[in-house]
């Protein structure tokens, strides 16, 4: 961005007595300051930046044409809302009919404050409650951040076997993508002696 410019919207937003016009964002908002300010105003207008997967370019296309709660959005056709360009880095992106999906299926949830299962998770054949060695898992991450960088920031193990105490194990990820390789790796060697009936 050109750095004049940037100064002058800098300017502009420090003289001005109304809050700039910024859609919330799960990463960008973890840590600010406003975070409950902006959050609150977001939740209570039903703004459609709360709906997961409506990224910061399609706010900000669908916000300048009116769409500005999610009633609004959900309003919109399954496949028109997929043919709507919003920036993407130097470029324009369709929303595309996966992601549009997504957002109508999380609209319906919010509207109806239910939540909508959209295959019903499969289980291993034969499992039943009480059933032994038990492998817990439990990966973290920001699936609405692709830029973060790191898929899987902590993966939580626990291993129940017939006896004995349950093993536990922590992996956090460390920052960008070594990080996140690494965690898998350390995931990884720490699975494999399980996986042979050696854990400890
Ligand atoms: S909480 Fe902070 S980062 Fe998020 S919209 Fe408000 S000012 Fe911007």
């Amino acid at each position: 961005m050109n750095r004049v410019r940037e100064i002058n919207r800098i300017i502009r937003i420090r003289n001005s007595t109304t809050a700039p016009l910024e859609p919330v964002g799960w990463s960008k908002c973890g840590f600010c300051v406003f975070r409950n300010a902006c959050w609150d105003a977001a939740v209570r207008d039903k703004d459609i930046a709360t709906v997961p997967y409506v990224d910061q370019g399609a706010w900000h296309q669908l916000f300048g044409s009116g769409v500005k709660n999610y009633h609004q959005l959900y309003e919109l056709s399954e496949e028109l809302l997929a043919e709507i360009k919003r920036p993407w880095g130097k470029h324009r992106r369709r929303i595309g009919p996966a992601r549009a999906r997504k957002i109508k299926k999380q609209i319906q949830a919010l509207k109806t404050n239910r939540i909508i299962m959209a295959s019903p998770p499969p289980l291993p054949p034969g499992y039943r409650p009480g059933t032994r060695p038990l492998m817990m898992f439990d990966l973290e991450n920001d699936v609405f951040d692709p830029d973060l960088g790191v898929k899987v920031y902590l993966w939580g193990c626990l291993l129940v076997k017939e006896s004995g105490t349950p093993a536990a194990k922590l992996i956090v990820a460390g920052p960008g993508v070594e990080g996140d390789r690494q965690g898998w790796l350390d995931f990884l060697a720490w699975r494999s002696p399980w996986h042979r009936g050696q854990a400890s």
